[in-house]
C-alpha cells in the first residue's frame, strides 16, 4: 500500500537543520481520481492550510491549526486557456461554474461539487467538433483544467466596458521637491506610455498639489499644456469639463512636454503645504463618470484641507513594546475609498516620504478601493539604490496588466463559509468582493469556518471567480477551482498541514488583532497557535508530558522558524527601533503579497553560492545539468571568509563576498583585482565575459523569473559598512531584544502541554 501521507515526526531540538537545501514544495494534494488530482489548481495560485480537510469543526478544533486559503487570482500565467462560447456553464442553484471536480451521472447531466444539485448538460458542452461525437463531457477544457478564462456575453456586463484611464496625483510640496522624485517618475512614465494597457481609447491626466490642486488642461487646441491652479481646497472644482483627461493617443506630444515641464515647475516653491484629501477629491470627481486607476505619489503628511492630518508618531517609542495609531486617525480616507470603489476608481500609493506620513490613515484610500501601496523610506535623488528601486517598482506598475470594474466572489462545498477576508478590497456581500481594480501582484487570504459537519462527502471543493474588464475592453471570468479530500482522522489533518500558508494565513490574522487589540496580543497570538498545534500534536501521539523532546510533524517542521521570523519582522518586532509608517507598510504587505513573495519577506532566501564558481566544471553547467546553489538557514555562523553568498529578499538582494574569496573570482565578476578593492558602497554588477560572471548572473536570472520584477542588487564585502544591513536578517541568531531559534525552540519547549 502505497504511502500517500507523511507520517514521519521529528524532534526539533535535534534537528536544528530543518530548511531543505532545496526550495520548499507545497504539500501535494492527493485526490483518489488521478486525472482530477493531476487538473488540480496550481498551488501558486489558491492554497489551503490544510490538504485534508477535517470532517467537523471539533476534529479541527482539535487540531488547533488555523482553516483558511490563500490566493494569487490574478496572476501572471504562460498557460491560460481561453474560451469563447455562448453559454458557460453553470449550477442552477448555487452558480458554480463547471468544473474537473464534478460528477457526471450520464451524458447529458452533470451534478454540482459545491451544492450537489444535478444540472442538465447542454448540447454544445457534449459535443466534440473534432470527432462530431456526443457524449464525452471530460474533453473540455473547463473539465480538464481548474485555471480557466471565459470570454463574458454581454449579460455579464452592467455597462459597455469601460476604457483604461489612469490619472497622476503628484505631491509637489516643498519636501516632495527636495526629495526630487518628479524626475524619476516623469521619466519613467515617459518612457513607458506605450506601454501602458489598454487600446485606442485610454485616457491620462494629472494633477499636481501642494497647498492649492494644479490642473493641467492638454487640449489639442493649445500647442502646451495649460495649468490652471485652484486655490479654494476646500470645496474644490473641476475648472474644466473636459481636456483634463485626454486621450492618449492623439495627446502624447502634449502630455510628453507636461512630464518633461513638470519636474522643473515647482522647482523654487517653498510651498510647505500637502492638500492630498482635496486632490483625492478632485481625482474623484474627475474620474466618477468612468471609473479607473489614481496613482498618488505622496512624500509628507497631508497637512492641508480636507482630510488634513497631524504628526501621531513619538519617535522616542519606535522600539517600545507598545506601538500606538496603528490604526487610522480618521475615516476620511475610508470613506472616500468607499465612494470611489462605488464608482469602480481605485488609489494607488507610492510614499517616498522622508518624515512621518502616517500612513495607517491614508492607507485608508488603497485598502478599501482594491488598490495597491509601495513604499520607499527616506527617498532621494541623491540616492542611486532608491532611485533604481523607484524606477523598477513603477515600470513594473505601468506595464503590468490590469483588470478594471472587477468583482470576485469565492464559493466553497456546502457545509463550509468563509468568515473573514484579508486584501485590498471592499466587502459588498458576505462573499463578494469589490474591487475597482485588480492587478496581477495582489494576494488575498479568507478563513474558514463550518455550517454543518462533511461527514458524508470524501472531498471539499473551493472555487474563486473573478469577473473584470481586460484594458482591451473584453469582460472576462477567470475561474480557479481547488479540491481537497476530507478526513475523520486527526493524525491526518495534521500530517496534511502546509506550515508555509498557516504563517501566511497567520500574518493576517495578527495584523487585524494589532489593530484592533494590541501588538504584544498579536505576538502572544502567533506564539500561542505554535504552542497549540506542538501540544495538539503531542496528544496525537500519545507522549508523555515530561518528554524532553519538541515533536512536531515532519511536514511542520519549518512553522517554529517561520512564526520567530515573524516576531521578528519589523510588522511585529519590538525593542527593535521601528518607525510608524514602516510597520504600518510592513502589515499591509502581510495583508497583501502572495504567499510566494511573502515567504522571501519574511524568510529571505539565503545561498551558498560557492558551487557556481568551481573551477575545471565550466562553472554553472556541470555536464548539462543545472547547479542549484544550496539553501541556508538565515544565521551568521554558516558565513565563511572564502565564500560567496547571495540573500534574496525580494526586490532587493545582498551578495557577500568573504575576504578570503579568491582575487580571481572576484576580477570575473566584478573586474576589481581584490576583495579589498570592492567600494564600500557597490550596487553594479557588470556583465562580464567570464565563466564565472555567466554563471552569476544565469543564477540571479533564475531567481529573479519568479518575481513580479528582477532585484536591484547590492554587493557587500565583509567588512563593509553595510554588512549590518545584511546581518539584520539573520533571524535565527540572537540579540539583544529577541531569542536565537534554539533559544525559541527551548521556549516553546516549556510550553507545550
Ligand atoms: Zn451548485
Amino acid at each position: 500500500r502505497p504511502i500517500l501521507w507523511g507520517a514521519n515526526a521529528i524532534d526539533l531540538l535535534q534537528n536544528r537543520n530543518v530548511l531543505p537545501t532545496d526550495r520548499v514544495t507545497p504539500p501535494t494534494i492527493h485526490l483518489v481520481n488521478p486525472l482530477q488530482s493531476s487538473a488540480n489548481c496550481n498551488p501558486d495560485i489558491f492554497r489551503c492550510t490544510l490538504n485534508k480537510i477535517p470532517e467537523s469543526l471539533s476534529l479541527l478544533q482539535k487540531s488547533r491549526l488555523p482553516l483558511g486559503l490563500l490566493i494569487h487570482p490574478f496572476r501572471d500565467l504562460n498557460n491560460l486557456p481561453v474560451i469563447s462560447c455562448n453559454t458557460i456553464v453553470r449550477c442552477k442553484s448555487c452558480r458554480t461554474y463547471i468544473n474537473p471536480f464534478v460528477f457526471f451521472t450520464d451524458s447529458k447531466k452533470w451534478q454540482c461539487n459545491l451544492c450537489y444539485r444535478t444540472n442538465d448538460l447542454p448540447e454544445e458542452f457534449q459535443y466534440d467538433p473534432v470527432t462530431k461525437t456526443y457524449g464525452d463531457p471530460t474533453r473540455r477544457p473547463e473539465i480538464k483544467s481548474s485555471t480557466i478564462e471565459f470570454i463574458a456575453p454581454s449579460e455579464y456586463m452592467l455597462r459597455p466596458p469601460q476604457p483604461a484611464i489612469y490619472l497622476f496625483l503628484l505631491d509637489v510640496s516643498s519636501l516632495a521637491q527636495q526629495s526630487g522624485y518628479l524626475y524619476t517618475v516623469c521619466n519613467t512614465l515617459m518612457e513607458h506610455l506605450d506601454s501602458l494597457p489598454g487600446d485606442a481609447r485610454t485616457q491620462v491626466g494629472f494633477i499636481a498639489y501642494n497647498s492649492a490642486i494644479h490642473f493641467y488642461n492638454i487640449s489639442e487646441e493649445y500647442n502646451q499644456p495649460h495649468e490652471v491652479t485652484v486655490l479654494d481646497v476646500e470645496d474644490v472644482f473641476l475648472p474644466y469639463p473636459d481636456n483634463l483627461l485626454v486621450n492618449l493617443k492623439s495627446c502624447k506630444e502634449l502630455i510628453k512636454d507636461l512630464l518633461k515641464q513638470l519636474p522643473k515647475r515647482f522647482e523654487h516653491t517653498h510651498d510647505t503645504h500637502s492638500a492630498l484629501g482635496a486632490a483625492l477629491q478632485a481625482a474623484y470627481k474627475l474620474m466618477s463618470a468612468s471609473g479607473g486607476r489614481v496613482t498618488v505619489f505622496q512624500t509628507c503628511l497631508p497637512n492641508h484641507g480636507p482630510g488634513a492630518l497631524q504628526s501621531r508618531e513619538n519617535p522616542n517609542n519606535r522600539s517600545s513594546k507598545e506601538v500606538a495609531h496603528l490604526g487610522p486617525a480618521t475615516d476620511f480616507y475610508k470613506r472616500l475609498a468607499l465612494e470611489c470603489s462605488g464608482q469602480q476608481i481605485a488609489v494607488d500609493i507610492f510614499l517616498l516620504n522622508s518624515q512621518y506620513c502616517d500612513l495607517a490613515t491614508i492607507s485608508g484610500i488603497s485598502k478599501f478601493s482594491g488598490g495597491c501601496m509601495h513604499h520607499i523610506p527616506l527617498y532621494s535623488e541623491s540616492k542611486p539604490q532608491l532611485v533604481k528601486t523607484l524606477r523598477k517598482s513603477l515600470e513594473r506598475y505601468l506595464t503590468r496588466k490590469i483588470g478594471f470594474e472587477a468583482v470576485m466572489r469565492v464559493r466553497c462545498t456546502r457545509g463550509l463559509t468563509i468568515h473573514t477576508f484579508h486584501g485590498n478590497f471592499f466587502v459588498r456581500s458576505t462573499d463578494l468582493l469589490s474591487l475597482p481594480n485588480v492587478n496581477p501582484d495582489a494576494g488575498f487570504g479568507m478563513q474558514i469556518t463550518y455550517e454543518e459537519s462533511l461527514t458524508k462527502v470524501k472531498t471539499v471543493c473551493f472555487q474563486a471567480a473573478l469577473l473584470y474588464t481586460s484594458s482591451k475592453a473584453e469582460r472576462r471570468i477567470r475561474v480557479h477551482t481547488l479540491c481537497i479530500p476530507v478526513t475523520e482522522s486527526l493524525s491526518e489533518v495534521m500530517y496534511s498541514a502546509d506550515p508555509q500558508c498557516i504563517v501566511g494565513l497567520l500574518s493576517k490574522m495578527a495584523v487585524d488583532r494589532s489593530v484592533t487589540s494590541s501588538l504584544s496580543d498579536a505576538r502572544d497570538a502567533f506564539i500561542n497557535a505554535t504552542v497549540d498545534i506542538i501540544s495538539a500534536f503531542r496528544l496525537v501521539q500519545n507522549l508523555a508530558q515530561t518528554s524532553s523532546k519538541l515533536m512536531v510533524p515532519e511536514n511542520l517542521r519549518l512553522l517554529p522558524l517561520y512564526i520567530l521570523a515573524m516576531l521578528k519582522h519589523p510588522a511585529f518586532r519590538t525593542g527593535t527601533s521601528t518607525r510608524l509608517d514602516d510597520r504600518v507598510f510592513a502589515m499591509s504587505e502581510m495583508k497583501s503579497l502572495p504567499l510566494d513573495q511573502l515567504m522571501r519577506y519574511i524568510y529571505p532566501d539565503f545561498y551558498l553560492l560557492d558551487c557556481l564558481f568551481v573551477s575545471g566544471n565550466g562553472g554553472y553547467v556541470d555536464d548539462g545539468h543545472k547547479l542549484e546553489p544550496p539553501r541556508l538557514q538565515l544565521s551568521a555562523e554558516k558565513l565563511d571568509s572564502r565564500s560567496m553568498f547571495l540573500l534574496d529578499c525580494g526586490p532587493f538582494m545582498y551578495i557577500y563576498i568573504g575576504s578570503n574569496v579568491a582575487s580571481s573570482i572576484v576580477h570575473d565578476i566584478l573586474g576589481y583585482n581584490s576583495v579589498a578593492e570592492i567600494p564600500d558602497f557597490c550596487i553594479d554588477l557588470p556583465s562580464r565575459e567570464t565563466k564565472a560572471s555567466e554563471a552569476l548572473l544565469n543564477f540571479l536570472d533564475i531567481v529573479n523569473e519568479e518575481k513580479p520584477y528582477t532585484s536591484y542588487v547590492q554587493v557587500i564585502r565583509d567588512t563593509s559598512q553595510f554588512r549590518s544591513a545584511m546581518i539584520e536578517k539573520f533571524v535565527d541568531d540572537r540579540n539583544p531584544n529577541s531569542l536565537s531559534y534554539y533559544e525559541f525552540l527551548q521556549h516553546l519547549s516549556t510550553q507545550v502541554k
